[in-house]
């Protein structure tokens, strides 16, 4: 299916509502994008407060993350989401969230990578049809480098063609799909996820 610029625009700004109002993109943070064509996506801009998003701040980019309208400037991240696009024609949507649980996880977990296994909502990501099969979702590092954080992100992507979203360290979430719809419910279920591991580990010390 394919959508209008306006119709994107208008899934944006319902997507950053939503978002904000489950305090997933709290202080101006955060960025959504949807595909706009084969080599164009629209995308937030930088610095603007995701629950009261107006078509005015979303702007049309091409692949490598170049801003197609020339007096607004994308986000510092811009990078991160056209390499989706760029890695999957599938992509239409890719949401970043800042999320508490996002931030206090991706900290507290020294390794690369968390596995969550066990949780019956590991089925709300296509390919996933039990809780037994494990959903696998790395941590890279932050870095303000957009350029050097993305070849990490690439490195994986090229070896895991099914992950779902991945997660920067002490910083938050990137998740995607085939339609906002899509992404949306990744989104909520990456986070029920991540509230679930992170209260299961607090019982744990307890
Ligand atoms: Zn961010």
């Amino acid at each position: 299916m394919t959508f209008t610029r306006e119709q994107l625009t208008e899934q944006i700004i319902q997507a950053g509502q939503f978002l904000y109002a489950r305090g997933w993109s709290p202080a101006t943070s955060s960025n959504y994008s949807a595909r706009l064509s084969t080599n164009q996506v629209l995308l937030t801009v930088s610095g603007k407060h995701k629950g009261q998003l107006s078509e005015d701040d979303i702007l049309a980019t091409d692949l490598q993350a170049k801003s197609l309208e020339p007096h607004k400037k994308p986000s510092a991240e811009a990078l991160l989401h056209t390499q989706l696009y760029n890695w999957q024609s599938s992509i239409q949507a890719v949401l970043h969230t800042h999320s508490v649980n996002a931030t206090v996880l991706s900290r507290i977990e020294q390794a690369a990578q968390i596995e969550f296994t066990d949780y019956e909502l590991q089925k709300a990501f296509n390919g996933i049809e039990s809780h037994e099969q494990p959903l696998l979702v790395p941590i890279f590092d932050n870095d303000q480098d957009m350029s050097r954080l993305a070849v990490q992100v690439q490195q994986w992507l090229d070896s895991h063609p099914d992950c779902p979203g991945y997660l920067i360290r002490g910083h938050g979430l990137y998740t995607w799909g085939v339609s906002m719809q899509d992404a949306l419910r990744h989104i909520e279920a990456f986070e029920f996820l991540l509230e679930c591991e992170l209260k299961v580990r607090a019982c744990k010390t307890l």
